[in-house]
């Protein structure tokens, strides 16, 4: 078979099978599995695939198939321009995670300008550790913890220390706060959110495969946000900054657990496409 056929195939295989961006996918796969870019494709487009590079690039289509993501199947995904491996017990990181990743950068960078101190920050369920990586990465001088409930989650995150070279990093195998001891400048979290019963509603890429631990907040998807901001009084320093993720719809009840708890400086961020996506507060001195 030809490289021209391969992706051709490939291609129609998964448009009948009603995957979405058909396309795509399996040029991405044929990236992957040939080793090749698009560019050498246009080249090569007329040459012979070895046998083997076909059987297992079908295998990656039938794979997909099954609604199996694609992140999964390539096992590395890009966010804010950086590497990060990922399989079935991390969340494939979102887009839509960049808007809560620059906020804090901003703020971390204004910070260590104005205190002229270098922070302290906490990426509270980490998963693939892309929020806290990408933030160790590009404030060198920031020192990142990163945790999570999930061991397994935690090797992929360290993984992808590495595979980033950032050491200014270090991890913490922990129920929410239960392990951790210190006190942070900055605490960022993208925690589960989703309500169980929306969760059942979720496209099968999802649903069947990503892990149910990163995404279930329970019955009102605010249990993480609640436990996270409650007990935040013992791990964040006085006049730190506290910044979540959140659904389309939880703007205002996660803002209102903020002012229940005395922060201040609450703002609510949208995202690319415009809905709500990031809530932030100050942690001010007298009243958390
Ligand atoms: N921090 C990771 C991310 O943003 C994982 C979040 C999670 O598991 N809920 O992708």
């Amino acid at each position: 078979m030809r490289y021209a056929e391969l992706v051709k195939q490939g291609q129609l295989k998964l448009f009948k099978a009603g995957i979405n961006n058909a396309d795509f996918d399996a040029w991405i796969l044929v990236e992957k599995i040939c080793g090749i870019s698009r560019t050498e494709y246009f080249v090569k487009m007329h040459d012979k695939v070895d046998d083997k590079i076909v059987t297992q690039y079908f295998e990656a289509i039938e794979k997909r198939i099954t609604h199996y993501p694609l992140q999964y199947i390539v096992g590395e995904w890009e966010f804010m321009g950086l590497p990060f491996k990922v399989n079935e017990n991390v969340l494939i990181p979102r887009q839509d995670t960049e808007v809560l990743v620059e906020k804090a950068l901003e703020i971390i960078e204004k910070e260590t300008e104005k205190r002229k101190a270098n922070l302290s920050v906490m990426d509270m369920c980490t998963g693939s550790g892309c929020i806290g990586i990408t933030v160790a990465k590009k404030c060198p001088k920031a020192l990142v913890s990163c945790i999570d409930i999930s061991e397994a989650a935690l090797n992929v995150a360290k993984e992808n220390a590495k595979l980033n070279e950032v050491k200014n990093i270090s991890f913490i195998h922990s129920d929410l706060y239960t392990n951790v001891n210190e006190k942070y400048n900055i605490i960022i979290s993208n925690p589960p959110y989703i309500t169980s019963e929306e969760v059942e509603k979720l496209m099968p890429e999802v649903k069947n495969f990503e892990p149910r631990i990163a995404l279930d907040g329970d019955e009102d998807g605010l249990k993480f946000y609640r436990e996270i901001i409650a007990k935040s009084k013992e791990h964040l320093c006085e006049n730190g900054y506290i910044l979540f993720e959140i659904g389309y719809d939880q703007g205002e009840q996660v803002k209102e657990l903020l002012r229940e708890k005395g922060y201040t400086g609450i703002e609510v961020l949208k995202d690319f496409s415009g809905n709500d996506r990031v809530v932030i507060g100050k942690r001010r001195k007298m009243y958390v």
